[in-house]
């Protein structure tokens, strides 16, 4: 029996709000067809042949596509949320966004931007939602790093839940804020940003984790312009 990606992906997004003790036993949930559809999806990381999104990004198999350069194509997702839902994905194999060298990141990151303002104007959209998932738990049903950009109307039945908020004390925030900002500190790099065709157009210091949370702010960008954006009701 052929696997119902979106049903899966349901069940993922289940899991995924599971306990983590309850994570372990949550292989009951899913069939023989799913387990092996997921492990085919896994072992693709390391033969990217195999691997759905990659081979849409060689043309081996068709697809919607709305968007190619040397490094990203976007693609229409076979099982839309919604007309115009979009996926943005580098064209090199990475299971997870981290994996992604910083300069590919930049040109996927700016690529989604560009999407978005499009899908936001031909979709005639009042808001768009840009996801990304990684690891099964997180409800990544292909492991090749790709966004979601998903148009979004008043009154459409999308459901993007998120559970009610944890109570963390004061301690437990400023303990996390600090594990993130070591973390973030040890792997910035230095930071060029690269115009649309790979081509670097500026080189920038060192980015610094802590910064941004004290507002320092670089030099302001210049701003570009909105995309018509229909009004909210009301
Ligand atoms: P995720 O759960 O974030 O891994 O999302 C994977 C997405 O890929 C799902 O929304 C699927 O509908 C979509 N998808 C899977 N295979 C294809 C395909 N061949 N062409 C277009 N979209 C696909
Ligand atoms: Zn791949």
């Amino acid at each position: 029996m052929a696997v119902d990606v979106k049903e899966l992906q349901k069940k993922l997004q289940e899991i995924a709000k599971m306990p983590r003790e309850e994570q372990a036993k949550a292989a009951d949930m899913l069939s023989e067809e799913e387990i092996e559809f997921l492990q085919k999806q896994q072992s693709s990381a390391s033969d990217g042949k195999q691997c759905i999104f990659c081979r849409i990004a060689a043309h081996e198999i068709p697809a919607k596509i709305v968007y190619e350069d040397d490094f990203v194509m976007a693609f229409l997702d076979a099982n839309p949320s919604a007309p115009g839902h979009t996926l943005v994905i580098p064209k090199e194999h990475y299971d997870f966004l981290p994996q992604v060298p910083s300069d590919r990141a930049a040109l996927l990151m700016n690529t989604v931007k560009i999407l978005t303002g499009a899908i936001f104007e031909a979709m005639e959209a009042q808001g768009v939602n840009v996801l990304q998932n990684n690891g099964a738990v997180a409800g990544q049903a292909v492991p090749h790093v790709h966004f979601h950009i998903i148009p979004r109307h008043e009154g459409d039945k999308i459901k993007l839940d998120r559970p009610p908020p944890i109570k963390l004390e004061e301690k437990q925030f400023e303990e996390i804020q600090k594990r993130i900002i070591a973390k973030a500190k040890s792997k910035s790099e230095k930071r060029v940003v690269y115009d649309i065709s790979g081509k670097p157009i500026e080189a920038q210091p060192e980015t610094k984790a802590s910064d941004a949370h004290h507002g320092k702010a670089a030099d302001k960008p210049k701003k570009e312009k909105l995309p018509r954006v229909k009004p909210r009701i009301p």
